[in-house]
């Protein structure tokens, strides 16, 4: 998945998010991201969330409408994207340990983080003060 989060000068939150789907998945299967609050949320009060990774486990957790959630209750982008990683593990610890999953936020303040379930889950920022610049995202293992 290709997911992006964006904040305009006016302070309006937007997002889109793309996929490719799953290897050899079953015919028919609708992955997370066609799915707003699984794959891609924006609510204009709060910010956005997005992710990537094993959609099953995205959906069955409403990950990203929880990110937003979460942060609409006070949490901050990373702290929020961690919280919606650690229910799926917590819920499955043992195929937790053999997927990916990540979230990436942004909320209103411009504020941003991410957080996945495995290393590797990278993401880039463009703004005035910092131009393509490309962050490792925090994981669990
Ligand atoms: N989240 C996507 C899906 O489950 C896979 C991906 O592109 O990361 O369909």
């Amino acid at each position: 998945t290709i997911g992006m989060l964006a904040l305009d000068a006016k302070g309006n939150i937007s997002g889109a998010c793309t996929t490719s789907g799953m290897a050899y998945k079953l015919h028919g299967r609708v992955g997370d991201s066609p799915i707003i609050g699984a794959g891609l949320y924006v609510d204009n009060e709060v910010g956005g969330a997005t992710s990537t990774g094993v959609g099953e486990e995205v959906i069955r957790n409403v990950g990203s409408f929880l990110v937003v959630e979460l942060m609409r209750q006070g949490m901050g982008p990373e702290e929020a994207c961690k919280e919606a990683v650690m229910r799926i593990i917590r819920k499955k610890p043992d195929i937790a340990k053999n997927i990916q999953v990540g979230f990436l936020a942004l909320n209103k303040k411009g504020e941003y983080g991410a957080y996945a379930i495995q290393k590797g889950f990278s993401y880039a920022v463009c703004n005035d003060a910092k131009q393509d610049l490309l962050i490792a995202g925090k994981s669990y293992y």
